[in-house]
């Protein structure tokens, strides 16, 4: 099989020219064709000559990958499923609203993370994506030309696949990639600590943090992680870095009925992220086969966010998405895992 060139960085595309005995230049070139324009073969990078084309060729395919599956939901919101490895499929979200185009893209095949909620978790860790594969979310889509937001928010804890995220980042931001702001880039974590501080040294990117309760034993049963790296300690480790200024921290709450979303839970929450300049994005649960766990009514929603908005932390609800197209993320790959293994 060949090597892809979708995906390399300069310097990497560098390495590939020197390789070939090609001019260094050549490296400029290519990765114009590749996250510039709009083609999908080596034979069509005009400017390179043809021995060039022919050598590169010989080892080398452009390297992007077409969805498998598309579906749209009535409100807009598309879902494309992208073959990996060994009949596997990754998912990604594109998300219009009036503004902005987001695309929600996975860094993982399947997930080792175990949180009780999720339907990718309920798949286990089947592989990790490269950054090839996770820009390919971007480039291989029908609205690739129109995205202005992506969070990596999809199958997979981005920050369990750190390596190949950054240089997905890189990509994405370079003056020689896809020249995006990194301000339009939102990377979301559980909170696995070593590598959070690693993505906040390396990265400008936003980044978002799961919170989902601010009481240690209920978030040991909904997600595992916090055995290894409670919240406070992701938290105090968060207060370190300046969110005053461009960059944004911001934490995921899925409301869950009964369980996360009392007076408790507010006045809690309000004392974890006190001095911390962040908003809180509420996010209505929409059951997943297997769990016991239930969504609470509108209007507590609805009064929570009020609370913590009273208690002066900025909460907004997030509007519930493509519900229709099986949007909650990793229902729409396990269906289609299944269907394959039948
Ligand atoms: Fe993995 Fe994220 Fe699902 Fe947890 S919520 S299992 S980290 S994909």
């Amino acid at each position: 099989m060949k090597e892809k060139l979708f995906g390399k960085t300069l310097t990497e595309l560098q390495g590939v020219a020197a390789e070939l005995g090609l001019p260094k230049f050549t490296a400029r070139q290519i990765a114009d064709w590749l996250y510039k324009k709009e083609i999908s073969s080596v034979d069509e990078m005009t400017n390179l000559s043809k021995k060039a084309r022919e050598l590169i060729n010989e080892k080398y395919e452009f390297g992007l990958t077409a969805p498998s599956k598309i579906q749209g939901s009535t409100d807009g919101t598309k879902k494309y499923l992208f073959p990996t490895f060994q009949q596997k499929f990754i998912e990604t979200a594109m998300i219009p609203e009036r503004e902005r185009n987001t695309v929600c893209v996975s860094s993982q095949v399947g997930c080792k993370m175990g949180c009780l909620f999720c339907m990718t978790g309920k798949q286990g860790f089947q592989g990790q994506l490269t950054a090839g594969e996770i820009v390919n979310q971007i480039k291989s889509i029908d609205e690739a030309n129109e995205v202005s937001n992506i969070v990596y928010m999809g199958m997979g804890e981005p920050f369990d696949n750190l390596d190949e995220v950054l240089k997905s980042i890189e990509i994405l931001t370079a003056g020689w990639g896809f020249a995006m702001s990194p301000r339009r880039i939102t990377v979301s974590t559980i909170g696995i600590i070593p590598a959070m501080l690693k993505f906040l040294e390396e990265s400008e990117a936003h980044l978002a943090v799961s919170l989902h309760t601010p009481f240690n034993n209920e978030r040991r049963n909904l997600m595992p992680v916090e055995v290894a790296y409670p919240i406070e300690e992701v938290i105090a480790e968060i207060k370190n870095w300046d969110f005053g200024r461009q960059r944004r921290v911001s934490f995921e709450y899925i409301m869950f009925g009964g369980l996360n979303d009392s007076p408790r839970h507010v006045k809690e929450l309000t004392r974890l992220l006190s001095g911390l300049k962040c908003r809180i994005n509420l996010i209505r649960f929409h059951p997943v086969p297997g769990t016991p766990l239930k969504s609470p009514g509108e209007e507590t929603i609805q009064r929570f966010k009020d609370e913590l908005n009273q208690k002066g932390i900025f909460t907004t609800i997030r509007a519930s998405r493509g519900q229709d197209i099986y949007a909650a993320c990793g229902l729409l790959s396990t269906k289609e895992l299944l269907s394959a293994n039948n």
